[in-house]
């Protein structure tokens, strides 16, 4: 098995050139094997996402809670608006 920092270093290059599920899959393997606390230390907060569509019109929730010392949040993007990068113009 490679030295456990080069291991973290390559998983943390390999984001976006390899599938989602292979970098989730290697991420989920090195929390497991890891006996460092620190590497847990901020794993307390699980945020889920939402988009849905409503009249042709999407919308977006964010929600986070930490099990640790009961932060939450609740977030609604409401619409969501598109735009042209080009000209700010609404799409
Ligand atoms: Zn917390």
């Amino acid at each position: 098995m490679a030295d456990r920092k080069v291991r973290v270093q390559s998983h943390a290059d390999s984001y976006g050139k390899v599938t989602p599920e292979e970098w989730l899959l290697e991420g989920e393997s090195l929390a497991k094997e890891s006996t460092d606390p620190e590497d847990n230390k901020y794993m307390t907060f699980r945020e889920d996402f939402e988009w849905y569509i409503v009249s042709g019109t999407l919308h977006g929730v964010f929600k986070g809670h930490c099990t640790k010392c009961g932060l939450g949040i609740d977030y609604k993007i409401d619409p969501i608006i598109f735009y042209d990068e080009r000209n700010g113009e609404a799409v």
